[in-house]
């Protein structure tokens, strides 16, 4: 039985490589119908960051990755808040010191610091700890006195040196670290609370985690892990390891980083986050107008494929036909032109009404009044043409308000006093046609344009400029027929006052 789980720490605002971590993760659980767990790992208490912890949740909820255990999703193996899970690491940690696979460090802060100052590459190791203050110099006895009276004190894992440690990683395949370079981490710290060490593996063994995926970042702490499981005695249980490519800045070298949002002009986190300061506050990809369903196939793709041309796939088709085989291990370039191509093409796949229930929100935050008839017609006109679902009030706010701009380039070419009688005569028209649909007014338009000798190379632009604006916008019949009568006329008639000012 596949259990997986995705265990980010609340530091801040998720950044989007760990929405794909998730994603990874929940793909795989739903295709072996295994367990997907939503772990908060908040034991470094300094870096703790309120509201980071339903920000992930938000995040994961919106992107449909929705966990079946976890905080906030409940579940029979919790609580799955490590800063919950005190007690439990504390008792794992003394336990490996019986076990003689970790020991008891007295070694005060300052006492190190002032080592560190006198070494430059000092390390508590296996070739320092005989000349430290820890129960492997001064005896198990002494040290549980020490301890007995109150004395702060650490846990750190015993490291034997003259070992080749071996990960079969799914991804990278066999991953040797040797022993004789590895620190002895500490696991429990002073303060009672475990490391990120500890705790990640006491609770993968608890929640009985069959594979880990995570970031490429966490590779060389997986060293670490191994000497642990062993230590313990769970190496028949260790879940199987891999580590997912860097996800690279879309432009030069180096990996994606939260700053790289500005610079480019992209967003790297999936919704928005109210930092402290106006420099680390952003949007996220919910608010500059992408479909969750587009951010889950860009990001599936980011370091994933699974042959063939095809790129274009819905969740289900993922979970169907996600593999880690096909993971890959160099770093995969955040591509944003690609995301926002998926974003054109989901938009333009989904039916009016659905996008009208995400469209309305934004329409209503403009201010604008719209009854649910015009939204969806609305929708329908531009849904081919824009990017972002912002895009329908941004570009597309003409169909909400009257024009602000007009293309005056195009304007001055082609206005003239004779094409104005032609336009005062066809806005006359325009308030007298029988009917206000698209085809009919094509077919009635294009006969009064023939009528006056004229070419619908003369006239139609201006027409589209009058009721949009510029050259760019959707259909000019359907356009009109969306406006209705009463608006087409009026963005003629203004047009020819606004031209006639000029003149
Ligand atoms: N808490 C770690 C993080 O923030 C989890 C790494 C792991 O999945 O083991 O990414």
């Amino acid at each position: 039985m596949v259990r997986v789980r995705f265990a980010p720490s609340p530091t801040g605002a998720l950044h989007i490589g760990g929405v794909r971590t998730a994603l990874y993760n929940y793909l795989l659980a739903r295709q072996q119908g295994g367990t997907f767990i939503l772990r908060i790992e908040d034991t470094d208490q300094g870096r703790y960051v309120p509201g980071a912890e339903d920000y992930i949740i938000e995040s994961l909820r919106w992107v449909g990755v929705i966990p079946d255990e976890g905080v906030g999703f409940g579940g029979d193996e919790g609580p799955y808040r490590q800063s919950d899970r005190k007690e439990i690491y504390q008792k794992y940690a003394h336990e490996l010191v019986q076990r003689g696979h970790a020991y008891y460090a007295f070694d005060t802060p300052l006492e190190l610091e002032n080592r560190r100052q006198a070494e430059e590459h000092f390390t508590y190791n296996h070739l320092t700890r005989s000349a430290l203050i820890n129960s492997l110099t001064i005896g198990e006895e002494v040290s549980k006195r020490r301890i007995a009276t109150g004395e702060s004190f650490v846990i750190r894992l015993k490291v034997m040196p003259g070992r080749s440690i071996h990960i079969q990683d799914l991804i990278r395949g066999d991953v040797v670290f040797e022993s004789s370079e590895l620190d002895d981490k500490v696991l429990l710290k002073a303060d009672g609370m475990p490391t990120y060490h500890l705790a990640n593996i006491v609770d993968d063994h608890l929640m009985r985690i069959t594979h880990v995926i995570r970031g490429e970042e966490w590779l060389p702490s997986t060293a670490h892990h191994v000497l642990l499981y062993e230590g313990f005695g769970w190496e028949a249980t260790m879940p199987k390891f891999s580590h997912l490519p860097l996800i690279m800045k879309p432009f030069g070298n180096g990996k994606l980083s939260k700053r790289d949002g500005a610079k480019f002009g992209i967003p790297v986190f999936p919704l928005a986050w109210k930092g402290e300061t106006a420099e680390e506050s952003f949007d996220g990809f919910r608010e500059v107008g992408f479909l969750p369903g587009a951010v889950v196939n860009f990001l599936a793709l980011l370091g994933w494929h699974p042959g063939g041309d095809e790129d274009i796939f819905s969740m289900e088709e993922l979970i169907q036909l996600f593999s880690i085989e096909h993971i890959g291990k160099g770093g995969a370039r955040f591509d944003y032109e690609k995301a926002k191509s998926f974003n054109q093409k989901y938009i333009h796949a989904m039916d009016d009404a659905a996008l009208a229930t995400l469209v309305r929100p934004l329409v209503e935050a403009k201010g604008y009044q719209v009854s649910d008839a015009f939204l969806s017609r609305a929708i329908s006109l531009m849904k081919e043409r824009v990017t972002f679902l912002t895009d329908f009030v941004e570009t597309g706010y003409y169909l909400f308000e009257p024009v602000r701009v007009y293309d005056e380039e195009t304007l001055q070419k082609r206005w003239n006093g004779d094409i104005a009688a032609v336009f005062a005569e066809l806005t006359e028209k325009f308030a007298t046609f029988d009917l206000f649909k698209a085809p009919d007014l094509e077919e009635a338009v294009k006969a009064f344009i023939q009528e006056k000798g004229m070419k619908p190379g003369d006239i139609l632009p201006l027409l589209r400029i009058a009721l949009v604006g510029t050259m760019k916008g959707p259909a000019v019949f359907e356009t009109a027929e969306v406006l209705g009568r009463e608006e087409t006329v009026a963005r003629l008639k203004r047009m020819m006052d606004n031209q006639s000012v000029k003149s």
